[in-house]
């Protein structure tokens, strides 16, 4: 697990300021969850944490590290996508260990790692199984796997449970809460559903047009939220 720290951080496509200034410190093992209407930069602002966007201006620490110049591939971040795009042709096993491929792992130290990730994630038994034979739950869980299998000190999801009907999203959610408990990895998570950022945040961060409007415990932007732009994210009766 690691720190995550962002100062001034900002990002422009073309002349638009989509992050504007961004500062935010994140403690080792802490989950936080960002919350904000649509467009208001919270993929973009995972993506320059993963190093999938770079930065217009400002910096990042990962566990310290100042990582401007690391790639993606080495940041200790993995991130779960709202559409999980499984590789159809592949076994469940082969998904999830594909990434371990790449950076020649041997064969019998992948199967070690994609057992233990699929036991974990309560998938052990389909792992010869293609993705068209199983549910959504379980594919969630398989696009999990394969961020799981790379051991990242930072896990970054962007509305991973979007795509779920609501039965499988409360199951996901206590999954997701379950990960965090066992591996006390640093987790940041975008979500649009105010339950998901309720129960699962240690802290919640409400971003509106590319900046920071309040950032505090679930209770506390409960209990007190800045404006009403707040409260409509939090549900405070007001
Ligand atoms: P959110 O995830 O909060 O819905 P995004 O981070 O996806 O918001 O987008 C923030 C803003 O940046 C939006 O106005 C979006 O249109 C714009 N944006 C995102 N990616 C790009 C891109 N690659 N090129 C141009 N504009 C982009
Ligand atoms: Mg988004």
């Amino acid at each position: 697990m690691a720190s995550v720290t962002l100062t001034g951080a900002q990002k422009r496509f073309g002349n638009v300021t989509v992050i504007s200034g961004v500062d935010l410190q994140i403690a080792d093992g802490e989950f936080v969850v960002f919350v904000g209407p649509s467009g208001c930069g919270k993929s973009t602002l995972l993506r320059m944490i993963a190093g999938l966007e770079d930065f217009s201006g400002g910096s990042l620490q990962i566990g310290g590290k100042h990582m401007e110049d690391v790639m993606a591939s080495k940041r200790g971040v993995a991130m779960v996508f709202q559409s999980y795009a499984l590789y159809p042709h592949m076994t469940v096993a082969r998904n999830i260990g594909f990434a371990l491929e790449t950076n020649g792992m041997p064969r019998a130290e992948i199967a070690r790692k994609t057992r233990e990730v699929a036991e974990l994630l309560k998938i052990g038994k389909l792992l010869d199984r293609k993705p068209r034979e199983l549910s959504g739950g379980q594919r969630q869980r398989v696009a999990i796997g394969r961020a799981l299998v790379r051991s990242p000190d930072v896990f970054l999801f962007d509305e991973p449970l979007s795509n779920l009907d609501a039965d499988l999203r409360t199951e996901m959610r206590a999954e997701i809460a379950r990960l965090h408990k066992e591996l006390g990895v640093t987790m940041i998570y975008v979500t649009h559903d105010q339950v998901e950022a309720m129960t699962l945040a240690d802290r919640i961060v409400v971003l509106r047009e590319g900046r920071i409007e309040q950032v505090g415990t679930p209770a506390e932007l409960y209990a007190h939220p800045a404006n009403e732009f707040v409260a409509s994210f939090i549900g405070s009766p007001r």
